[in-house]
C-alpha cells in the first residue's frame, strides 16, 4: 500500500469540524492563549498552609536573583498515596529532618513537589521572592549553590523508578513559572549530581532533564500543558464518540472484546476509516494505546491513523496477536479540542478482516 490512507475529504471533515466548534465556542482552539502570555503560575501551597514551624533562626534574603534551578529528589519512599494530606505530611517531614537531624535553620530546599503534584513552598520567604520575581531566600540544598540556585525536592526515589505524570507535569509547570518569574532560560535547569558529588537526583529523573528543559521551554513560548490526570478510553459502543460507516458490522465473537462488542470490516483500498473522537484538554504529548481481540485470520497489518499536530500519522499493528489487552502505538503530540484523534483504515496491504474496538489516550 502507499499512499495516504485517509482521503483529503476525511482530512477537510476535521479541518471544518474545528470551525464549527471555534464559531460556538464549544471548545477550545490550539493557540487561543496569547504567545506573549506569562506561565500560569501552579498552586504553590506556602508554608502556613502546610503547617510550617517558624525557622529557628533569621534567614539570610538576598537581592540578587537566582541564575538556575536545581532538580533533587527525596530519596524517600515512592508513596502511592497521592492526597494532598499526604504531600503536606511531606513538606512537615522534610522540615523536621532538616532542622532537627541536620541542624539547619529551616527547610533547606525552595519548593517541594509531591507524587501526586502538589507544589509547596520549602523555605520561608522562597514564595514571597518568586512572586516578586527578585531576590532570593539563601537555601540549603547544594553547597556552593545554595544563594545562586532554586532548589526542587521531588517526593520518591527515582533510582530505577519513573516519576508520577502528576509530579512530573507539575514539575514542568513550576520550573516554568520560576524561569519567566526570575528571567532564567530553561537551559539551566540541572541535576544536584551537577554540582557535587551524589545520586540525585536518581539516574532516572536525571535523564529526564533534557525532555524537561525541553518541555519548560515549550511552555514559555507560550504552549499549554495538558491536566497530569487526563486519561480517556473510547469504545466502538462509546455514545458520540466513535462513528464507522455501515460496512463496519458488529461481533461479539471473540472474548478477547473490550465491553460488549467490536466493529470489523473487509480490507479494501478505500477511505472508510472508523473514528474515535476524544476533548483533547490542552496542546501536549499524549500516549495511545489501541485494544482489539486478537485472532488468527483478522488482518496483519491494520493501519491506524493518528490525527497528530504535525498531521496524520499511521502505526500499522497485526491483529492476530497481542489482543486482549492494551497494546502502545506512542506517544504523539495532540492540539487541544474535541474532534477524531484516531482511526482505523479498511486501507491493509493483508487479507483478513480489520478490527475497530477501543482506544486509550492519556496525557504523559
Ligand atoms: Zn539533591
Amino acid at each position: 500500500m502507499t499512499g495516504n490512507p485517509l482521503s483529503r475529504r476525511d482530512v477537510m471533515r476535521g479541518a471544518v469540524m474545528l470551525g464549527v466548534g471555534a464559531a460556538t465556542g464549544g471548545f477550545t482552539i490550539a493557540g487561543a492563549t496569547p504567545a506573549m502570555a506569562a506561565v500560569a503560575a501552579p498552586t504553590i501551597a506556602s508554608c502556613a498552609t502546610w503547617g510550617a514551624r517558624p525557622p529557628s533562626s533569621s534567614l539570610s534574603v538576598i537581592s540578587t536573583s537566582p541564575d538556575k534551578i536545581l532538580v533533587h529528589h527525596t530519596a524517600g519512599a515512592n508513596s502511592t498515596d497521592y492526597s494532598q494530606a499526604h504531600a503536606y505530611a511531606v513538606a512537615r517531614s522534610i522540615q523536621n529532618t532538616h532542622m532537627d537531624d541536620n541542624g539547619w535553620s529551616d527547610t533547606g530546599q525552595h519548593f517541594t513537589v509531591s507524587r501526586g503534584g502538589y507544589v509547596m513552598e520549602g523555605r520561608h520567604n522562597s514564595l514571597a521572592r518568586l512572586q516578586a520575581g527578585s531576590g532570593m531566600v539563601v537555601g540549603a540544598h547544594c553547597p556552593g549553590q545554595n544563594d545562586k540556585a532554586i532548589g526542587i525536592e521531588n517526593e520518591g526515589l527515582y533510582t530505577s523508578a519513573t516519576p508520577p505524570a502528576a509530579l512530573y507535569n507539575r514539575l514542568v509547570q513550576l520550573c516554568a513559572y520560576i524561569c519567566d518569574q526570575y528571567n532564567i532560560n530553561a537551559t539551566k535547569i540541572y541535576g544536584h549530581r551537577d554540582y557535587l558529588a551524589t545520586a540525585c537526583p536518581g539516574d532516572v529523573l536525571y535523564a529526564k532533564l533534557p525532555q524537561l528543559r525541553s518541555d519548560v521551554a515549550a511552555l514559555l513560548a507560550g504552549g499549554s500543558t495538558p491536566p497530569p490526570t487526563f486519561s480517556t478510553i473510547i469504545d466502538n459502543t462509546t455514545t458520540g464518540r466513535f462513528t464507522a460507516s455501515a460496512n463496519w458490522l458488529t461481533s461479539s465473537y471473540s472474548t478477547q472484546r473490550y465491553g460488549a462488542d467490536y466493529r470489523y470490516a473487509n480490507p479494501e483500498a478505500i477511505s472508510d476509516p472508523a473514528y474515535y473522537k476524544a476533548n483533547i484538554p490542552a496542546d501536549g504529548l499524549y500516549k495511545i494505546d489501541v485494544w482489539y481481540p486478537g485472532i488468527a485470520g483478522y488482518n496483519t497489518a491494520t493501519p491506524y491513523i493518528v490525527l497528530a499536530k504535525d498531521g496524520n500519522q499511521t502505526v500499522v499493528v497485526n491483529q492476530t496477536t497481542g489482543g486482549g489487552a492494551w497494546r502502545t502505538l506512542g506517544n504523539f503530540t495532540l492540539t487541544a479540542g474535541d474532534k477524531d484523534v484516531v482511526g482505523v483504515s479498511r486501507w491493509s496491504s493483508a487479507s483478513g478482516y480489520v478490527i475497530a474496538d477501543a482506544v486509550r489516550i492519556t496525557a504523559v
